[in-house]
């Protein structure tokens, strides 16, 4: 592997922790990317990579998006995230985890890992037999914390009323024609969310059985994967994969309004630009769905003073998403650099690196 400060997507991490375990098995790289606001939080990735060094890449860049997501979400935290180098099966045992909440626990709590792809709730149990620094456990009932999506959900239905609000003057969603990619977790919060205030639904998934049961649950329709993101709508709300903008599909778009959850939704930097181009309003995807870590990070700073996560603040602070997003396109439409890049420039100044 070459040296970590080479790597393109270096970004003055902070460290970086290679973590094996030959009793358990367990390989993990844990990158710390800031910890100029508080412990670096953010989840821990479970995936076959079929060579590290597509591990590495993944922990350095998520670990600086996730300085960016804290920050701009207005926590105390910092930036981090782990991944967890599972063999080709997909092997993941509870030895495997406990022995990666050791490593975890050593780091004193300048991490603090959660959920992400691959990972359950009940992962995180077993990593905390090891560690107090994780979050995202199950939560009593009425109280915060626990699996994240619904709070990530209500985050991006608040964000796409900003969105709407200032791209077409409307400040009710009763008709605006919302088209989804992705009915998971965070998508059908998303869409359930946006039916309630009467907006008209056109849903995709690679699952077109879980497509077609959301759109008959909430009376939309469903399209192929292939035809969601031309389709003509007010919003196209992205939460399936990464990397869906790029020059062909941006060319495609349909709509003048981008918001959804899905993680790194420009392929490469200048699609942020394109978008613009275009006249299309984008809502910076680690801004729109912070949501999640709101609830997980709260519920952590609660556990760490031995008192339960107060749901209101957490409700609180994700009513900051749209003002935060409204903040980013003012600053857009007065500089005419695009919401991407304002977004970053801010993220970069509230961390110390601006
Ligand atoms: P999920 O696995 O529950 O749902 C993803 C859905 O997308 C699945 O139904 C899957 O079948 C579908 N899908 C996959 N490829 C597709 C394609 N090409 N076209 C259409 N649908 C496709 O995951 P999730 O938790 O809902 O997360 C969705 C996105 O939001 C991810 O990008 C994730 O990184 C991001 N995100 C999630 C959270 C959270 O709290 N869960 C927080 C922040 C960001």
């Amino acid at each position: 592997m070459t040296a970590f400060w080479t790597e393109a997507d270096f970004d003055e991490h902070e460290r970086i922790e290679f973590v094996h375990d030959r009793a358990s098995g367990l390989s993990a790289i844990i990158a710390i990317h800031s910890t100029h606001l508080g412990p670096a939080a953010g989840g821990t990735r479970f995936w076959h990579y079929p060579k590290a060094e597509a591990g590495m890449r993944d922990a350095l860049r998520l670990s600086r998006g996730m300085s960016y997501k804290n920050a701009m979400a207005g926590l105390p935290m910092g930036g981090g995230k782990a991944v967890m180098l599972l063999d080709e099966k997909g092997t993941k045992t509870p030895e495997m985890l406990r022995a990666y909440g050791d490593a975890v626990e050593a780091l004193g709590g300048a991490y603090v890992t959660a959920e992400d792809v691959g990972a359950s709730v009940q992962d995180m149990v077993t990593i905390s037999e090891r560690t107090r620094h994780v979050c995202g456990l199950p939560a009593a009932e009425g109280d915060a914390g626990g699996d994240p999506s619904p709070y990530t959900a209500m985050g991006i239905f608040l964000g796409i009323k900003a969105a709407v609000s200032h791209r077409l003057g409307k400040d009710e969603l009763d008709g605006v024609h919302v088209a989804l990619q992705g009915c998971g977790n965070v998508g059908s919060g998303v869409a359930r969310l946006l039916a309630s205030e009467g907006a008209r639904l056109t849903l995709a998934d690679i699952d077109t059985d879980r497509a077609k049961r959301l759109a008959s649950d909430l009376d939309g329709e469903a399209v192929s994967t292939s035809d969601i993101l031309s389709v003509e709508c007010d919003v196209l709300s992205p939460n399936a994969l990464g990397a869906i903008l790029d020059d062909d599909s941006i060319a495609r778009l349909a709509t003048p309004i981008v918001a959804g959850g899905a993680n790194n939704q420009l392929k490469r930097a200048e699609h942020g630009a394109m978008l613009a181009e275009r006249g299309i309003l984008y809502a910076p995807d680690y801004v729109i769905n912070a949501g999640g870590i709101i609830d997980v990070a709260l519920e952590y700073l609660a556990r760490q003073q031995g008192k339960p996560c107060d749901i209101d603040e957490v409700r609180e602070r994700i009513e900051q998403i749209p003002v935060r997003l409204q903040q980013i396109w003012r600053e857009s439409d007065t500089t005419g650099l695009s919401s991407d890049i304002v977004a970053d420039k801010m993220a970069q100044k509230l961390i110390g690196r601006g």
